[in-house]
């Protein structure tokens, strides 16, 4: 096992990561930007090292910074989190060129995984289906009308290295298809430095249902069950849960097994979530491999009572995945509300600054994973999340129960956040009920 261990995040994820080390006994090092130097999470690293300016490119995104201090602290393995470098197939090749082992899956597996046209293709090597698309790149406005016209309209324009819910044009005819393409190009290129895009069939009233995989490094792949993530607002979740409600037996064992060929047969390690849509009348179509610890990663810990983060870090040191598929059984339910610094009733705007009061609920079931606290000072340079609210309890009418109190107990003052929001939403009938898509949020947002 690893004596020290660095982790390359910030926030909540990075305190999620320290906490598994300590309790491993595992020295950590962690890393922060200018603006981060401060935050009292760091106080529970071993070492801290400053990597740089509050901007991220700068710092979290900077590999030879974090490097040179991987290097002068000495540590053994990196853990990225999610976000920033966990899915730069470039980072993990540095880490395994310089001796240091990469807790997440092997560079070849992030490179063939990250662009999303290759992983179709994969997809559809193993017979597991995909969305109907294209079948690589879009190289010309001909060529996108002709895979429009040959799948149908609505289609969706997508990002071939796209992430995070972003640069994604829904288009319902020839001309906003051809307007759409131009912007959809231009945003890939800015958002992920690669302008190409790939056309697949927009699945209206469509479930967002994944699945955690995670495999050793001697060929042994189980899944975790899946997770439902519908409740989103323009493509990013809002609420996870596990096990999907409202979905066949056949359906679930169909989604997992697919997962799982879609991990064997790319030999994939460590920890991963392979996406899948889920249309009305329960036919699922594979979206995208996401290489890396996902947010929600909680929900499934909740339910099957594995630490992931403790697995990923024993399956990066060497050890055997030591738990049979068959042994695994997923126990109640569990659902987390992410709790993010913006206002949800003005257009989502990021609310950076001081929170004056805090609360976090607690009582039965109920775990805040969350580096804030009272007079914390949100930092206007990164993403909003500021902590995830995860409850776990026998039934979904009790989770939601559950979680219906614990939001309203959660006081967060001096800062909007997303709260009332999530209270709104877990007390809708429609949540209760399994009648939502992940089109709910923005239906009921253009409606108020
Ligand atoms: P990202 O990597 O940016 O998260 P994904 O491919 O995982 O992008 O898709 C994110 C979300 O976008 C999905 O959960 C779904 O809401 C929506 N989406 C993606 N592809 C389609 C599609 N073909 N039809 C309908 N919705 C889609």
């Amino acid at each position: 096992m690893f004596s020290r261990i660095m982790v390359a995040n910030r926030g909540e994820i990075a305190l999620r990561i320290i906490r598994a080390c300590r309790e491993m006994g595992i020295e950590t090092v962690a890393v922060c930007s200018k603006s981060d130097a401060n935050a009292t999470y760091l106080k529970l690293a071993d070492i801290v090292v400053c990597i740089g300016p509050a901007d991220a490119e700068g710092s979290y995104l900077n590999i030879p910074s974090i490097i040179s201090a991987a290097e002068i602290t000495d540590i053994e393995a990196i853990h990225p989190g999610y976000g920033f470098l966990s899915e730069v197939s470039h980072f993990a090749e540095v880490c395994e060129s310089s001796n240091i082992v990469f807790i997440g899956p092997k560079s070849d597996a992030l490179r063939k995984l990250g662009n999303k046209t290759e992983a179709r293709k994969i997809a559809i090597e193993n017979k597991v289906p995909v969305v109907p698309g294209s079948l690589s790149v879009i190289k010309s406005q001909q060529e996108a009308l002709s895979v429009a016209h040959e799948i149908g309209f609505p289609v969706i324009i997508k990002a071939s290295l796209g992430g995070g819910g972003r640069g994604m044009r829904v288009a319902h005819n020839d001309i906003s298809l051809i307007n759409s393409l131009t912007i959809a190009q231009r945003e890939a290129k800015a958002a992920f430095k690669d302008s190409s895009i790939y056309i697949e069939k927009y699945i209206e009233d469509a479930r967002h249902i994944e699945v955690q995989i995670v495999g050793d490094n001697y060929g042994n792949i189980i899944h975790l069950g899946e997770r439902d993530c519908t409740m989103q607002r323009r493509h990013q979740k809002l609420i996870e849960e596990s096990p999907a409600p409202y979905i066949t037996d056949r359906a679930r064992e169909d989604i997992c097994k697919a997962a799982i060929k879609m991990a064997k047969s790319i030999n994939y390690t460590n920890a991963g979530t392979v996406e899948f849509l889920l249309d009305k009348e329960n036919n699922y179509y594979f979206i995208e491999v996401n290489t890396r610890l996902q947010v929600e990663h909680p929900v499934t810990e909740m339910v099957t009572g594995i630490d992931l983060v403790k697995l990923q870090i024993k399956i990066a040191s060497g050890e055997r995945l030591n738990i049979k598929q068959k042994k695994i059984r997923s126990q109640g339910v569990a659902i987390e509300c992410r709790i993010n610094a913006e206002d949800p009733y003005n257009d989502f705007r990021p609310q950076p600054g001081k929170i004056t009061n805090y609360h976090p609920p607690g009582g039965r079931g109920v775990r805040v994973d969350s580096h804030i606290h009272s007079g914390y000072e949100i930092p206007p340079y990164y993403d909003s999340l500021i902590a995830k609210l995860i409850v776990h309890q026998n039934t979904r009418e009790e989770a939601i129960a559950c979680m219906r109190r614990a939001l309203s107990e959660y006081v967060i003052e001096g800062v909007k956040t997303t709260i009332p929001l999530q209270l709104d939403l877990i007390t809708h009938p429609q949540f209760a009920n399994g009648n939502i898509n992940t089109n709910f949020v923005d239906n009921l947002m253009a409606k108020t």
